[in-house]
């Protein structure tokens, strides 16, 4: 049986938007010695801010409207910031199905002059995967979205994200509170990883991940920890959905990206506050210590 008490814990969480699946969580979280975070939108705002477009031929505003119409059905933060900087309505008949490829971008069709042409949105490993040739450099601070039809390259989107401005208050917090090793795991560019990490002080960064590839680190990273303490991953359920399964504790937070990362998330935060997680700690402690 749960003891009363755990109950009070979970209440008082949830008081702060704070919900957790099971009073064992609680106990978890009173007890961590590794937080994994995710990177966009959870270590950064995930509003990207657009710093150049650069077709092949026609347009800047031409690529952009293309690039917005290839992400209309993608529900990414890269998605949401690409459309936000096209700034115009979309119109939905001018695009067909989309298929997501996680940790790659999306394929859209787009209906332009009585014709249908197969769009590709992504990083370099899209292109490559697709065979399409990139004569562009990939620059180094930013994140580059390339732009394609079935065959040929159109241009290329470069965008850049911020870090979260509670974000080196919420990990000094999680330092004072005793964790021992802060993570971060990145499906995008490795440089880009590697700038956010030494800004922010990680212990760890792993960047150019897929979905699988953070579950692998995940694993690795559960062998190394202290056999009774638990380890955190922190994501916004946008292709991390399998890593949110397999932490100790999954944590969904922010503009939670689908219905599935609350169902493989063991705690879910209502806001976007990385502070938060420093107070689901103290509450835990706080409640596991009245129990025991
Ligand atoms: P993160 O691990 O930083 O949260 P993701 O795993 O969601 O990133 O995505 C990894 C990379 O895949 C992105 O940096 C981007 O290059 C590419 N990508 C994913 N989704 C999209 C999309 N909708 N449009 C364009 N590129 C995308
Ligand atoms: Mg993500």
């Amino acid at each position: 049986s749960v003891p009363l008490s755990f109950f009070g814990g979970l209440g008082a969480a949830s008081g702060q938007g704070i919900l957790l699946k099971g009073s064992n969580y609680l106990e978890a979280m009173a007890n961590l010695d590794t937080v994994v975070f995710d990177k966009t939108g959870t270590l950064t705002t995930g509003k990207f801010q657009v710093t150049s477009v650069d077709p092949l031929a026609g347009t800047k505003e031409e690529l952009l409207e293309l690039a917005a119409y290839g992400e209309f059905h993608s529900n990414h933060p890269i998605a949401h910031s690409v459309k936000e900087a096209y700034g115009k309505a979309l119109d939905p008949s001018m695009v067909g199905a989309a298929e997501e490829i996680a940790g790659f971008g999306v394929k859209t069709s787009v209906y332009t002059q009585n014709k249908e042409t197969e769009l590709y949105i992504g990083n370099a490993r899209l292109m490559e995967r697709q065979g399409i040739a990139v004569n562009a450099a990939d620059s180094m601070a930013g994140t580059t979205l390339y732009i394609a039809d079935k065959n040929t390259y159109l241009g290329s989107v470069t965008i850049s994200d911020t870090i979260r401005e509670d974000v080196p208050q919420a990990l000094k917090g999680l330092r004072a509170a005793g964790v021992k090793k802060l993570v971060m795991l990145t499906g995008d560019k490795p440089e880009v990883g590697k700038l956010v990490g030494e800004k922010l002080g990680l212990d760890e960064v792993h960047g150019g991940l897929l979905p699988g590839d953070k579950v692998g680190k995940v694993e690795e990273l559960l062998t190394k920890k202290h056999k009774d303490a638990a380890l955190a991953f922190v994501g916004d359920g946008i292709n991390d959905a399998p890593v949110l399964a397999r932490a100790d504790v999954g944590i969904a937070m922010g503009q939670i990206g689908s219905d599935a990362a609350v169902e493989a998330a063991d705690v879910v935060i209502m806001t976007d506050e990385l502070t938060k997680l420093v107070d689901t700690i103290l509450i835990a402690r706080k409640t596991v210590g009245i129990v025991k």
